[in-house]
């Protein structure tokens, strides 16, 4: 038959109360037989026997007593305590695991960084917080959320990975701002702060960093390191999971070559700016973009001049743009620029521009670099966002055919098709 658990492995402080109450129960019962019988008793050394086990009896209760209670109470207090420390580790290990289950239903960092706060907020009162991640090419790590920081000012947006020892040891850290510490040299503040390195599948993810003003702030982050350690390891296999999604969403929208958006990309958000152009009543232009010759410049400098100057292209048209501006690659070397709430006019004068720094590459190149444009807009070209990109394509063949290196509008609703740059 199996035994019952407290049977195999007996409680010791159970077991000395145990054997310390039979003991005083033996001498009460010695005390009480000794008193029952010494009225009996004949002899003086009879009597004197019965009195010194009466005595005796009652002394070594009472010794008993005195000496096993306080022991007993000390004892009880101490399992009390540890009871509550087992309860408080039990919800811990509880919390960790929600939160993990949680962050495995994370659709981005905001989500992730929602589920770290709440679990610092429950399981590290009192102390402050900060999320770091890697940006995408991993040359530094950027501030992704923090929470309840001593002294927020004190927060630095990025950290190069050279200037903090966590990271370079891939250990934690801790930076205070005594004497003789060893401190990175990002650490700014009076907080004293606990920086762990964030790893999974054997990369560096990100950092968390734990910080409190307590006045025993290295002796408070050393005790909460392990919890500390457990957050972080829990948050770093989500980040990992968040930053590989966003790696394939932005492969999927954009084009590895120039890194504008893909052809695919630009007719949804064309969709999209053209119908809250017409439910906002503002504008909405195009440019469509072609370079001169470039047949010609493969064959003369051959196909990785060709890549290098599509590169150069893009980076020089994505300088002149807006955020809110969106630029595509259309397809070989035809890229487009989708220009929200901006009128024909303005857009014309922004394919100026884009035409003569595109011009300005062929000092670079030592090639001759041009490019031409077909500008069309909605409202002033058209109504309806299906002849969008068709009158901007007209327009570049007019470019072309009128020359190439030139802007052309398409023609608006009431005038005909107008040449504004000649080469
Ligand atoms: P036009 O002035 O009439 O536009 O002449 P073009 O030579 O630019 O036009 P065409 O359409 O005849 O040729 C486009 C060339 O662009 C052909 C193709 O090899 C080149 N091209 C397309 N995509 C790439 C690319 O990714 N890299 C390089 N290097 N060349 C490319
Ligand atoms: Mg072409
Ligand atoms: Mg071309």
């Amino acid at each position: 038959m199996r035994r019952h658990r407290t049977e195999q492995y007996p409680d010791p402080l159970e077991s000395a109360l145990r054997r310390r109450v039979i003991a005083a129960s033996f001498a009460i019962v010695v005390m009480v037989l000794a008193h029952i019988v010494h009225p009996f008793a004949q002899s003086p050394d009879a009597r004197a026997i019965d009195g010194a086990l009466e005595i005796g009896g009652a002394v070594v209760a009472l010794l008993l007593l005195l000496l096993g209670g306080p022991q007993s109470i000390r004892a009880l207090r101490q399992r009390r305590e540890e009871a509550e420390r087992a309860h408080a580790e039990r919800k811990q290990i509880n919390h960790l695991f929600r939160m993990t289950e949680m962050l495995q239903s994370a659709n981005g960092y905001a989500d992730a960084n929602a589920v770290l706060g709440a679990t610092i907020d429950s399981l590290l009162a009192g102390f402050g917080g900060a999320l770091y991640v890697f940006n995408n090419s991993r040359d530094r790590l950027e501030l992704s959320a923090s929470w309840h920081w001593p002294d927020a000012e004190t927060l630095r947006p990025m950290l190069a990975p050279a200037q903090c020892w966590a990271l370079k040891r891939g250990k934690p850290h801790i930076n205070a701002d005594s004497r003789g510490a060893l401190c990175c040299e990002h650490h700014l503040g009076s907080a004293t702060v606990l920086e762990l390195p964030m790893t999974a599948h054997g990369e560096i993810q990100g950092m968390l960093k734990i910080a409190t003003d307590l006045p025993d702030a290295a002796a408070e982050l050393t005790r909460i390191q392990p919890l500390a350690t457990a957050i972080a390891d829990a948050m770093s296999l989500a980040v990992s999971n968040i930053a590989l999604r966003e790696k394939l969403r932005t492969q999927a929208l954009r084009d590895p070559l120039t890194g504008l958006y893909n052809r695919r990309y630009m007719e949804d958000a064309l969709g999209r700016y053209a119908s809250l152009t017409e439910r906002s009543g503002t504008h909405l232009s195009v440019i469509m973009i072609d370079l001169d010759h470039f047949k010609k410049l493969n064959d003369e400098f051959g196909h990785a001049a060709g890549d290098s100057v599509l590169r150069e292209t893009a980076a020089t048209i994505l300088g002149a743009l807006r955020t809110s501006d969106v630029a595509c690659r259309y397809g070989g070397e035809e890229l487009l620029v989708i220009l929200p709430e901006c009128r024909l006019d303005e857009a014309v004068a922004k394919a100026e521009i884009l035409r003569e720094r595109i011009e300005a590459l062929s000092a670079m190149h030592e090639a001759k670099i041009s490019a031409s444009f077909g500008v069309a807009a909605m409202p002033e070209s058209t109504r309806a966002v299906a002849d969008l990109l068709g009158m901007a394509d007209a327009a570049l063949y007019q470019a072309k055919e009128g020359g190439r290196n030139r802007v052309v509008a398409a023609p608006s609703r009431e005038t005909p098709m107008l040449p504004l740059a000649a080469e």
